[in-house]
């Protein structure tokens, strides 16, 4: 079992341009580790403000635009933020889209473009990640992103649902088998945390502002609770200290109660 003395010193994080992503790369920067952050070429330039952000901080960075969903991009990515940073302590595989329409609208392509990103991104980040961690010999932290919408289903949403599913699977799969590499592997499963990607056009139509569209489809009432990123990039501060040792295989919810309602 992993032990207090591992001290996580270089984070990277998938999706970092903006919402949830940006938020863990800041706290994280918060707490004194030097930070790598991705997203794609559309986001260069935010991701470019996140890194100025790190650094005002006084922490080191480092960018890295890649898909998470190719393999080859994903093993350049980790390979640089190594050389630049010096080495790899806690990968936050936080990257993902959404799907939208009814399963039966739902193409073979859409289907498989959405598990591409969210099911076989956040795997190779956590194979590239692990072996890094491996090869380094002394612990490490692997975080993925998961969803109320990866414990329970919803309508309108099945391949997001699906993928969200399938990181729970993934994270309790991995962490038995890095155990004995005193590296543990957890998720986080957001309720509606306030970013693009809880932003619809219709929120208006469903008489409410942000989220309001989510809400109607999760057949929860407009005054459910909701919160900005702050409050997953906590609980991944707390996944990557030293003390969290003994918290492997978990998804951890961050809903403000919603799912149990
Ligand atoms: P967001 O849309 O604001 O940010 C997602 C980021 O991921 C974007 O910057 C995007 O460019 C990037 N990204 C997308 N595809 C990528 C790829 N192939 N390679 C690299 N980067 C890519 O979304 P968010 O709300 O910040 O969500 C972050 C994570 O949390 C996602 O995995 C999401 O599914 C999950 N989540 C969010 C909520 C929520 O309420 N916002 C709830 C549950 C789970």
């Amino acid at each position: 079992m992993a032990s207090v003395s591992f001290v996580p010193r270089v984070a990277l994080i998938t999706g970092a341009a903006k919402g949830i992503g940006r938020a863990i790369a800041l706290r994280l920067a918060d707490e004194g580790l030097d930070v790598g952050v991705n997203d794609v070429a559309s986001n260069a330039e935010r991701l470019s403000e996140v890194v100025e952000e790190i650094q005002a901080r006084g922490r080191q960075a480092s960018s890295v635009i890649a898909d998470v969903s190719e393999e080859s991009q994903v093993k350049d990515m980790i390979e640089a933020v190594v050389e630049k940073l010096g080495r790899l302590d806690a990968m936050i595989a936080n990257a993902g889209i959404p799907s939208k329409g009814s399963l039966i609208e739902t193409s073979v392509e859409h289907w498989d473009n959405v598990m591409k990103v969210n099911g076989r991104g956040t795997m190779l980040c956590y194979k590239y990640a692990a072996m890094q961690m491996i090869k380094q010999g002394n612990g490490g932290r692997i975080i993925g992103a998961s969803s109320m919408i990866g414990i329970r289903g919803a309508q309108r949403l099945a391949p997001y649902c699906a993928s969200k599913f399938a990181i729970r699977g993934l994270t309790q799969s991995l962490a038995l088998e890095l155990m004995e590499h005193n590296i543990t592997v957890n998720a986080y499963a957001p309720g509606l945390i306030l970013t693009d990607m809880t932003a619809n056009p219709l929120d208006a139509a469903f008489g409410g502002a942000h989220g309001a569209t989510l809400k109607a489809l999760l057949n929860v009432p407009l005054d459910s609770p909701e919160a900005g990123p702050d409050v997953v990039a906590s609980i991944v501060a707390y996944l990557v200290k030293p003390e969290a040792y003994f918290v492997t295989g978990q998804t951890l919810s961050v809903d403000g109660g919603l799912l149990p309602r």
